[in-house]
């Protein structure tokens, strides 16, 4: 059987057809037209897959990777940063209009089982994967197979709390770990100190050499290692992968896996935190693979 996955995005929507060795037959983007509304992301959605459907010689599975959360209770988007998809049914409409089975994943499960099985984690059992980019996610893959949990919210470390008291999340708690180390907390932080308003990557240019950019990146290695090593303290994965924006800052690798392992509860810490290797592509693999 052939696979076929698309990677609903914001400004794009990505497929991909692949035959039976992950080998890649297809591969074409189209944008999404959020404007346009729900309906006709339905349609640009199944317009893709009969496209794709063409080019194979052979039955196809179909997956697809969501902006945002789906529901165990309601079967319903949440938490999605294209509007238009909240608190719709998004799953079971494209599987009447497919008249197919598919699967639906967040963007976060479909980064970690791309790099589990094509990446930068291809040669581990249990991974954690990390996305630190608009938003901060999360997902676990173990053995091959995204690890839902009972209520699908497993991995989602970027609303766990870091600071009791600390900055207000959108999702109604306090000190989430994304309102810490998401590309826009983390500008917004650098704002503050500094009184300058900067991109990421013109931030960490000279950050070593002034005071203020060396307070900024402490606090960063901190926030980002107490939020990995709880992780670790969990989950003891065979490897972290980072992706998103964030993941492109080099430190992280080095002085930043270090801050992680003084936090780690054990005394035999080897835990490789690695870069992602698909990049863009992790979603519309991602999603092929569920
Ligand atoms: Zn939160």
């Amino acid at each position: 059987m052939n696979k076929i996955g698309i990677d609903l995005g914001g400004t794009k929507i990505e497929g991909i057809l692949l035959d039976d060795k992950l080998n890649v037959i297809e591969r074409t983007r189209i944008p999404t037209q959020q404007e346009k509304g729900y309906k006709s992301i339905i349609d640009s959605i199944v317009s893709l897959v009969d496209a794709l459907k063409t080019k194979s010689n052979d039955t196809v599975s179909i997956g697809v990777s969501a902006p945002g959360a789906i529901s165990k209770k309601t079967g319903l988007i949440k938490n999605s940063n294209t509007q238009c998809l909240i608190g719709m049914p998004l799953k079971d409409d494209l599987q009447v209009t497919l008249n197919q089975k598919i699967s639906m994943d967040n963007d976060a499960n479909c980064f970690t089982i791309a790099e589990a099985t094509l990446g930068a984690a291809k040669e581990h059992n249990v991974v954690f994967g990390v996305i630190m980019g608009t938003g901060v996610g999360g997902g676990i893959v173990i053995n091959g197979n995204v690890h839902r949990g009972r209520t699908y919210i497993a991995g989602e470390w970027g609303h766990h709390t870091l600071r009791i008291d600390g900055n207000k999340c959108y999702c109604g708690k306090l000190g989430c770990v994304e309102t810490y180390i998401s590309g826009p907390a983390l500008e917004k932080r650098w704002t503050k100190l500094s009184g300058k308003t900067e991109s990421l990557a013109s931030i960490i240019k000279n950050i070593d050499d002034t005071t203020i950019g060396l307070q900024w990146k402490k606090e960063f290695l901190e926030n980002f290692a107490i939020g990995l090593a709880n992780v670790i303290d969990i989950l003891d994965p065979d490897v972290i992968v980072l992706g998103g924006g964030v993941s492109n800052i080099p430190f992280l690798y080095d002085e930043g896996r270090d801050y992680v392992y003084d936090k780690v509860f054990s005394d035999l810490v080897e835990t490789p935190i690695l870069k992602n290797q698909l990049g863009d592509s992790a979603g519309v693999f991602g999603a092929s693979l569920l």
